[in-house]
């Protein structure tokens, strides 16, 4: 597999620092509010990622963490006249049933910031000790950039021009600081702020520390990969290199990932715009595995623009047909396993391994008509694509073709006289294929027995000549938002 890598600007062959084995990290939201949809998109993606990964036979260990301790938790929470903890206790925990809602993988660690301080204050010591800090008079410790030849190497910056224009940028409260580019490492208490004890003074840490600390410590040692939106690279990533490369003798990360950004309108999101959109509002009205699906239809590392339009130009209404399509087509292959009374799970295929094994078997068999063997021919070929185009730097948007590929062989080829093992084969391709990317059409939608306690009593009144009867219960199903469509197979319904 070949991912682009930020550090080199290349993509190149991804290689495992162990075999088999992934040690990622992703960077968290800073939680005083509810996320918002550019949030979800680096959680959507990175999960996606991780999943694929797992598919391909790897052990992943996947952190990401809470921020839970800078400027703009003291002041929303001095707004509210709560302590910083209840904020940001709350916002975690909002945070987390978004990501349940999202269908985002449990993370192996979700370490927040405030429990890794003890941590950051050794690493500022050690830099202090090794001479790539320094303290001011007020008990700020800065990292002095100027004494690291590589800082800059990530983001590809000339930071010698900067420099150049130091002085007539400087900003008060940073009268102290050597260069432009220095930064904050430990920053001293103020006046009704948090703070911890250090050998420093009295304060809190700079947030590009907390990563730095976080990711070797929960990954279990330097990070294959580490992620997060295209606005973390300048400065927060590339400092964090900085801090963790001056104390150890290799790299931090083998691979840097970044997301591009999700813009609303073509606009950057901003609470002053008033464009800002929360996840929360947005799953009101897609649901999970629409928002995900929308979410993957473009390349991540392309600008991605959500459209708030109410009509069939917008986002939303785009991601519901978008999902309408994938979700109809398996619960259509549900509906003639059912009526063949086959039961399936479904859980998909653990990895690749069994995927390929499991279709190697289902082309030999001898139940599938030449038919339904050509079309199970193509559905794998399209699936191979569907693998070449992740391996591909993630192309989560053509790969998502190779779906809807598969979908339309299955809508014309999938009927009730079709043998049980092509409609499970089919089902269970794209199921596969949907797993990798999170996006599960819920079974329990399909089993709901109120509704189909209904269908079953519209049926009965349809054989004792009850229409009208009938027609109410199709109406009653209607403004549950359920449509009835009779068809040779049985009645079929689905939920607008
Ligand atoms: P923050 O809470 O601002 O630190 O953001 C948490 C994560 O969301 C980081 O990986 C950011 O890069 C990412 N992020 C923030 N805003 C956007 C956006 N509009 N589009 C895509 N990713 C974003
Ligand atoms: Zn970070």
């Amino acid at each position: 597999m070949k991912i682009f890598n930020t550090l080199t600007r290349q993509k190149e062959e991804f290689k495992t620092i162990e075999k088999n084995k992934v040690r990622m990290y992703v960077c968290g939201p800073t939680v005083y509010d509810f996320i918002h949809i550019g949030n979800a998109r680096p959680m959507i993606v990175f999960d996606s990622f991780r999943r694929y990964l797992e598919f391909l036979g790897n052990e992943v260990c996947y952190v990401s963490n809470f921020t839970d301790i800078d400027d703009k938790i003291i002041k929303r929470a001095n707004e509210l006249g709560i302590s910083t903890e209840e904020l940001t206790k709350k916002y975690a925990d909002e945070c987390k049933s978004d990501m349940q809602s999202l269908n985002i993988k449990k993370y192996t660690y979700n370490p927040l910031a405030t429990e890794e301080i003890d941590g950051m204050i050794d690493l500022i010591q050690k830099l202090l000790d090794k001479g790539f800090a320094y303290k001011t008079q007020d008990g700020t410790v800065y990292y002095d950039v100027s004494k690291d030849k590589e800082y800059g190497k990530l983001s590809h910056k000339n930071l010698d021009e900067l420099q150049s224009g130091f002085r007539e940028l400087k900003v008060t409260g940073e009268e102290d600081k050597k260069n432009i580019n220095d930064f904050v490492l430990w920053k001293p208490k103020k006046e009704g702020e948090p703070y911890w004890e250090s050998p420093f003074c009295d304060g809190r840490p700079g947030w590009h520390t907390e990563c730095c600390v976080m990711a070797p410590k929960y990954c279990g040692g330097r990070l294959d990969i580490h992620a997060g939106g295209e606005d973390l690279i300048f400065p927060h990533h590339e400092n964090e290199i900085a801090q963790y490369e001056a104390v150890v003798d290799k790299p931090f990360a083998e691979y840097w990932m970044h997301n591009a950004f999700l813009n609303i309108n073509e606009t950057k999101m901003s609470k002053s715009l008033g464009n800002f959109l929360t996840v929360r509002e947005i799953l009101k009205k897609t649901g999970g595995p629409a928002l995900r699906l929308l979410m993957l239809t473009s390349n991540y590392r392309t600008m991605l623009n959500f459209n708030t339009d109410d009509g069939k130009e917008g986002s939303v209404e785009k991601a519901l047909s978008a999902y309408d399509r994938v979700s109809n087509c398996v619960k259509n292959l549900l509906f003639l396993l059912d009526n063949k009374n086959v039961k399936v799970s479904n859980e998909e295929f653990k990895n690749k391994t069994e995927f390929e094994s499991y279709t190697a078997d289902v082309v030999k068999d001898k139940d599938l008509s030449n038919d339904e063997l050509s079309a199970i021919k193509k559905a794998i070929e399209y699936a191979n694509i569907y693998f070449e185009k992740l391996d591909d730097d993630f192309n989560t948007a053509d790969a998502i073709t190779q779906i809807y590929e598969i979908i339309t062989i299955a809508n014309q080829n999938a009927n009730a006289n079709s043998s049980v093992l092509f409609i499970l084969s089919m089902y269970q391709i794209l199921n596969c294929l949907l797993g990798i990317l999170g996006i599960e059409v819920k079974k329990e939608e399909m089993l709901d027995e109120d509704i189909q306690k209904k269908i079953d009593e519209r049926e009965q009144a349809r054989k004792n000549k009850d229409y009208k009867r009938a027609d109410e219960i199709r109406k009653e199903l209607f403004d549950m938002g359920i449509e009835l469509e009779d068809t040779r197979d049985g009645v079929k319904y689905k939920r607008r």
